[in-house]
């Protein structure tokens, strides 16, 4: 049977070439629905050398020209949601309510960069010394490339691109050979907003194809996002060859309750942030922290939630919740739970026992683990599946002591009524994104996302004033001009004496 193929994008179209390919799954049908070419390095080349060309032209636009890009491209992008949507979902397997959240966060960052000539203001001081003014500003880098995981097929990238673009780079992507159809329609429509053909391009492939991207002279920028251990070597192979980097990884992020928080909220918060798009989310809660005795209202309460909670295909309206990546990263989930129940950990809902597992999709249910301890693999290692783990603190300073014990540092919440308590555990916690009474705390396009520690290499987080500032390079500028006015002084430094 011939599949339907998906290419790369470079110069303006679609280009079908590469000898390797690999599948693209519809996880809710558990079958391979179309292939994707892989690109060797004579391809990310191509593109790579098409973006250095477009981005000549393309740097020394006005920046009134290139907002007018970004006005367009958003609309454009609106336009075509329902079908950029369809897509995440067919091939991610997240619900449509989830593909349209995720679209609508990267719309955002199209939003921000819209602001181009406001957040590209320079800084200028009058008279630093006498007759000599100073100067900042930013130019673009060249070539930046993004490298992305497959849990947003949308969001990671539109995180990157937007801004690099925007503020007069070329930029490619290399998107995840799990989900690779979005990227390539996000591509397209940047060209028919009038975006220049080249400047944009989406390689697809595997390891080889990045490995081409790390060490092409031309690529002054990496930007990654995916799991630890490939961003850790992604931030020392591009260091190495001398690129700026920012790598962002894995994540455990916790929830610490505290016995003064509202039940229902908890519950509520709780269920959404562990089984949404079956916690396939860098920003999922995946460990709950009960501080103090008891603690067994909130689990009632969230027991009752999940049972009542839908998983199913996206193509059923009533299903708030879909099947995971792979058949293979099923088994790895369901091998977790099982050692955390060989290790005496309490199995209190089981999704290994799900009805839709027996089915022909990769669904779990949604699970939850009692009594787990910080010694078992459920606890050490990213889940990244729809399984919320329990344990127990006696205080809040005991609780922030065991989040942070933990090497993953993306997000962590705190539950409670309490705003002193808010503020010590703001103050302490290690991770790079926090929230209260929030479980998800993800910034807006206009703040900067990212972790600490094992959650992120390098240290400027994405979108925002920062990323701003990645995907620019600063020149500060001390200028003087002699004449009557402005007598040239000797060869000393410029000084205020
Ligand atoms: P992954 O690390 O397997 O793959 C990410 C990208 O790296 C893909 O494009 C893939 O093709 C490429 N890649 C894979 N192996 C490689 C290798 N050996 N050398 C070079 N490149 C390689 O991640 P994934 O499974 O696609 O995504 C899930 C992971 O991403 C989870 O760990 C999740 O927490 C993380 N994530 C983190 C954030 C964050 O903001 N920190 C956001 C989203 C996802």
């Amino acid at each position: 049977m011939t599949r339907e193929l998906v290419g790369h994008f470079i110069d303006g179209k679609e280009v079908f070439e590469g000898e390797q390919r690999g599948p693209v799954y519809n996880p809710a049908l558990g079958r391979t629905i179309r292939e994707v070419l892989f690109a060797d390095a004579a391809l990310v080349d191509r593109a790579v050398a098409g973006a250095k060309a477009a981005q000549v032209a393309w740097g020394e636009e006005s920046l009134a020209r290139r907002q007018r890009v970004m006005f367009d491209y958003r609309s454009l992008l609106l336009a075509h949601r329902e079908e950029i949507v369809e897509r995440i979902s067919e091939e991610h397997g997240k619900v449509l309510g989830d593909a349209a959240g995720e679209f609508a966060r990267g719309v955002e960052v199209v939003e921000f960069v819209t602001g181009l000539p406001q957040l590209l203001k320079g800084q200028y001081n009058d008279s630093v010394s006498r007759g000599v003014d100073a100067m900042s500003v930013r130019y673009p880098l060249g070539v930046a490339a993004g490298i992305t995981p497959f849990n947003f097929p949308a969001m990671v990238p539109m995180w990157m691109f937007p801004v690099a673009l925007a503020v007069g780079n070329g930029f490619v992507l290399k998107p995840s050979e799990k989900d690779p159809s979005t990227a390539i329609r996000l591509a397209e429509l940047f060209v028919e907003a009038g975006g220049p053909e080249g400047l944009f391009n989406v390689v697809n492939g595997d390891q080889h194809a990045v490995g081409r991207l790390l060490e092409h002279p031309d690529v002054k920028a990496v930007s990654f996002v995916g799991s630890t251990p490939i961003a850790r070597s992604i931030y020392e192979r591009a260091a190495k060859a001398g690129k700026r980097v920012q790598a962002l990884g894995g994540a455990k992020n916790h929830m610490v309750v505290l016995p003064d928080a509202d039940v229902d909220t908890v519950a509520e918060s709780a269920v959404s942030a562990a089984y949404g798009s079956a916690g396939e989310r860098c920003m999922a809660i995946s460990v709950m922290v009960l501080v103090g005795e008891g603690g067994q209202d909130y689990l009632s309460a969230i027991e009752a939630r999940m049972s009542q909670l839908k998983v199913g295909s996206y193509l059923d309206p009533k299903s708030e919740m879909g099947p995971l990546i792979t058949g293979a990263h099923r088994e790895r989930v369901a091998g977790l739970v099982s050692e955390a129940e060989a290790k005496g950990a309490q199995v209190v809902v089981d999704g290994r026992k799900h009805p839709l597992v027996t089915e022909s999709g990769f669904f779990f249910g949604p699970t939850l683990i009692d009594d787990v301890r910080v010694d078992m693999d459920a606890y050490r290692e990213e889940i990244f599946g729809p399984v919320l783990l329990v344990l127990r603190a006696p205080t809040l300073d005991a609780a922030i002591a065991l989040v942070n014990g933990n090497p993953y540092a993306n997000g962590a919440a705190i539950f409670t009524g309490n705003g002193g308590a808010a503020r010590t555990f703001i103050r302490h916690i290690d991770s790079g994104m926090v929230g209260v009474n929030v479980p998800i705390p993800v910034p807006v396009a206009y703040h900067s996302f990212g972790g600490a520690k094992h959650s992120l290499f390098g240290d400027t987080h994405v979108h925002g004033e920062e990323g701003i500032r990645f995907y620019t390079r600063a020149k500060a500028v001390t200028m003087r001009w002699p004449g009557e006015a402005n007598p040239t002084t000797g060869m000393h430094f410029v000084t205020n004496a």
